[in-house]
């Protein structure tokens, strides 16, 4: 059996001028991230598209650019501004690093991004993929990303059977997709090949049912050629899921205004503003007055999916004339939010919902 580094050896010079050429025809030029070499625009769309659907972050997307513009813009936000406007589209974690990120290339790069993979990645939140797609796209630098539609285009391509829970396999697959990156030197290659092949794996080589028929590459494919290509990537680790049981204190006010405190900046909903969050009920409960507990009403509880996680959120409304309210005192730091002031604040998606 040919060794793997001179499958991909082989098809190089075919499979990048094949996708490059299909890109140019076939694939998509219409999102606002593409046909711009701005680095802050791209980074922007990468980091907002881990995780997330295209279609969610075309909204965000514009709103995030209209308020902030550039990237000094966005350095000089507060982090409750860039938290609200994030608000939604999950893993906050991507908002704070994205913040700190802007801060960074403001303080320590003059306002401009570094122009290689390699220096991006000295940057919060930015991972080798985005800096290999931001390099790539605005600077040409030859180099691989490999998110998961790319790695199941390439295992699919050259029929790789390393197992991806591997890091060691991980690093192999690195190795065959910068060996099969575009040799030509022109400048409009390595976005277009970097675009191209984002593209084939989000329309055609889909995890079900690749479309192989309408491949550029099918000639080329040894995953096809095996009769089987869905049987790549082979990846066995299988996310552990735990359940979380959290109840929640959803205190309101009558004329509206809902009692938020802001989270630790680290953990579940680090940073955001949320109803104050105990492990269960009696936890809550010995946080209230005595008096004050005989008007809790429990509001079905309801699950609430994170990655590796499921939250069983158990909230209690208490509603309060203005004078309960004031004696209210709740040992963390909080503050009465009106509806005016909590719907630009960056909430957890669960309490946004509970409040709308
Ligand atoms: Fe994917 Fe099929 Fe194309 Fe192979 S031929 S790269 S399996 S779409």
């Amino acid at each position: 059996m040919p060794d793997l580094a001179d499958v991909a050896a082989a098809l190089a010079p075919a499979f990048s001028s094949k996708l490059v050429h299909w890109q140019e025809s076939h694939g998509r030029h219409s999102l606002p991230w593409q046909n711009t070499r701005d680095p802050y625009r791209v980074w922007l769309s990468e980091i907002m598209l881990q995780q997330t659907q295209v279609a969610t972050v075309l909204e965000y997307y514009a709103r995030f650019l209209k308020r902030f513009p550039t990237v000094a813009d966005l350095a000089a936000a507060r982090s409750d501004e860039v938290l609200g406007l994030w608000s939604g589209l999950g893993y906050y974690s991507r908002a704070r690093n994205l913040h700190r990120c802007a801060q960074d290339v403001v303080e320590l790069h003059g306002g401009q991004f570094p122009q290689t993979a390699e220096l991006l990645q000295t940057l919060p939140g930015i991972g080798p993929s985005t800096a290999a797609a931001v390099a790539s796209f605005c600077f040409s630098e030859r180099v691989a990303i490999l998110d998961g539609n790319v790695k199941r285009v390439l295992t699919r391509l050259t029929a790789f059977s390393g197992d991806l829970a591997s890091s060691a396999q991980e690093r192999i697959l690195l190795g065959l997709a910068t060996e099969l990156l575009p040799r030509r030197r022109l400048r409009e290659d390595m976005p277009r090949y970097t675009q191209g092949i984002m593209d084939l794996g989000a329309t055609i080589c889909t995890s079900r049912q690749p479309s192989c028929l309408l491949c550029p590459v099918q000639d080329l494919c040894r995953g096809l050629a095996s009769g089987a290509p869905e049987r790549f990537p082979v990846k066995t680790r299988k996310l552990k899921r735990s359940v979380l049981p959290l109840s929640l204190l959803w205190a309101e006010r009558a004329d509206g205004a809902v009692w938020l405190e802001r989270r630790a900046a680290t953990g579940i909903w680090g940073g955001l503003y949320c109803f104050p969050v105990f492990s269960d009920e009696d936890a809550l409960l010995a946080a209230l007055p005595a008096r004050l507990q005989g008007h809790l009403q429990a509001v079905p509880p309801f699950v609430h999916v994170l990655t590796h996680k499921d939250l069983r959120l158990s909230p209690m409304r208490l509603v309060l004339s203005a004078r309960q309210a004031m004696a209210l005192q709740l040992a963390g730091e909080g503050a009465w939010f009106g509806r005016a002031d909590w719907t630009v604040l960056g909430l957890p998606a669960p309490i946004r919902k509970l409040l709308a």
